[in-house]
């Protein structure tokens, strides 16, 4: 990769900064306005809707009302383990990422989004960009634009990612795509991108395919996760992964790709994601965050108040 701070800095007007992670926001995704207590997510499916059978996580077999009361027990436990893992009083999670800790194996609680994005208005260029919905002339390639993304985003906040994942990571990998709100294309951009940026091509391996199974794709086009969206290529005990992916809308997609990886024997997953979709307007503090301008030396993992910007200073460096 070449200069990555020159290129985003040209296109800094694509970027809107994460919320800190604070009480309220969602303690996995930082991203979201957290359910209030004790109010838990359906188990599947847009909020408020009941999932069909077809469309519930988990390959076993059971009565529909069963398997509702179990995905309501396990996200009932979820919250109970968050709140007493939280030292500051209960934090919650925001709706898609419940839903992705009830109905799977194992979420990450660690998501890591660049910048969010919004689907409409004339905040779109970002959700344009890894959608491939249109590239308007005078802008960089999607794959330039995400290369420099990633790689100056990483350089700024390895330490931030390092620190969740709970030591160096072994592995860097990607979310396969395809499905609703990705770009049809003949092969996946991503791995492509990974290979420009030279902190991450040399722990790259392409270890997660697409599961097969339609039912699952289906599920994921409609933001459920499913456990048999993805399977793993051999075995991944005690490897640290850094999981990227271009877009995080409510989280079924990355979530269930982390659970195939803690399925194989992941000891951690840490997402890192380019463009979180949020509705800015939904909460003040992530219409804060939205209303300031982008800043590269700050993640929603590192407050920017408690400690220097990492990526501060007009000094340059290369990519
Ligand atoms: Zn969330
Ligand atoms: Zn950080």
């Amino acid at each position: 990769m070449g200069d990555a701070r020159a290129v985003t800095e040209r296109h800094l007007g694509l970027f809107r900064n994460v919320p800190a992670a604070r009480p309220g926001l969602c303690r996995v995704c930082h991203s979201a306005p957290a359910e209030p207590p004790g109010r838990h997510a359906p188990p599947a499916g847009d909020p408020g809707r009941r999932a069909a059978p077809s469309e519930e996580p988990g390959r076993h077999v059971a009565p529909a009302g069963a398997r509702l009361v179990l995905a309501r027990s396990r996200a009932a436990r979820e919250e109970r383990r968050v709140a007493r893992d939280e030292p500051h009083g209960p934090a919650h999670l925001c709706a898609g990422c419940l839903r992705a800790a009830a109905g799977l194996h194992r979420h990450t609680p660690h998501v890591v989004p660049v910048s969010l994005c919004a689907r409409t208005g004339d905040d779109r260029r970002l959700y344009d960009l890894v959608t491939r919905r249109r590239t308007p002339p005078g802008e960089p390639s999607p794959a330039t634009l995400l290369a420099a993304t990633l790689a100056r985003f990483h350089r700024a906040h390895l330490r931030c990612l390092t620190r969740a994942a709970g030591g160096p990571f072994t592995l860097v990998t990607t979310v396969p795509g395809a499905g609703a709100d990705r770009p049809v294309e003949a092969f996946d951009l991503l791995p492509r991108v990974v290979q420009w940026v030279s902190a991450l091509r040399g722990r790259h391996r392409p270890v997660l395919m697409p599961g097969g199974d339609r039912a699952a794709e289906a599920a994921l086009t409609r933001h459920i996760p499913d456990e048999r969206a993805f399977h793993v290529l051999g075995r991944l005990d005690g490897e640290r992964v850094l999981l990227l992916d271009e877009l995080f809308v409510t989280g079924a997609r990355v979530q269930s790709a982390a659970s195939a990886l803690y399925r194989a024997g992941a000891e951690e997953v840490v997402a890192l994601v380019v463009a979180r979709l949020a509705d800015p307007w939904a909460d003040t503090r992530l219409a804060d965050a939205w209303a300031r301008p982008y800043d590269f030396g700050r993640c929603c993992l590192c407050d920017p108040a408690a400690r220097p910007s990492p990526d501060a200073g007009p000094r340059a460096g290369p990519g």
